[in-house]
């Protein structure tokens, strides 16, 4: 096996950004964090789930128009071995577009390599054959077990995998993302208008 995918995801779609050592980048950290106390959890949480429902409301259809077939399903991407209770990546899905249809994957192996689909299941139910499934992550560093999740989607037969980050996570210290880091800056912050999918203004392409 190498370490490298069999086929990318068709698309990343990044909702927002959160940078190392900054505000915006601990809340990815403490909304999840069961040590921190359950208001620093809360306020991490309220500050991160409305990226998820401007997408719904404002871009989900963008998607379906950049896409070669709308979207049919949505995972999260499974949490590594030792979580009690429920995932909170779960908490931030359950925002996700209400017509995509609900599946889970989950690990049913240690992964043998970075990129390892063996280690990814879905239940035996669920019909992938020709779907286009959003797989949701919080943080996109690298990509790797978004990845890997869309992979193990694509050997039971799906036809598109867009990976859904919350936040494209920076570390402006290093490597490329300092670059990406200056950009942000220079381009003032997030709002509803600017297009997680395409990019620009999309109720000017939604309207022609
Ligand atoms: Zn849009």
């Amino acid at each position: 096996m190498s370490g490298t995918p069999e086929q990318e995801a068709d698309r990343v779609v990044p909702l927002t950004y959160a940078v190392a050592g900054a505000q915006s980048g601990r809340n990815f950290y403490n909304y999840k964090d069961v040590t921190v106390n359950e208001r620093t959890r809360e306020n991490a949480f309220a500050q991160i789930v409305p990226f998820m429902w401007a997408f719904t409301v404002d871009h989900a259809d963008c998607l379906d128009r950049a896409a070669t077939r709308p979207v049919d399903a949505v995972c999260i991407v499974p949490s590594g071995r030792g979580r009690e209770g429920a995932h909170p990546l779960e908490r931030i899905a359950r925002h996700a577009p209400p017509r995509w249809t609900r599946t889970d994957a989950t690990r049913i192996a240690a992964p043998r390599s970075r990129f390892d689909p063996a280690s990814i299941g879905f239940a035996q139910d669920q019909d992938l054959d020709g779907a286009h499934l959003v797989v949701i992550d919080d943080t996109w560093v690298k990509g790797a077990s978004a990845e890997t999740v869309g992979m193990a989607a694509r050997r039971r037969g799906a036809a598109e995998i867009t990976i859904l980050a919350v936040a494209r996570w920076l570390e402006p210290r290093f490597g490329n993302t300092r670059e990406i880091h200056a950009a942000v800056r220079a381009n003032g912050h997030w709002t509803r208008e600017r297009c997680p999918v395409g990019g620009g203004d999309c109720r000017i392409a939604a309207s022609r």
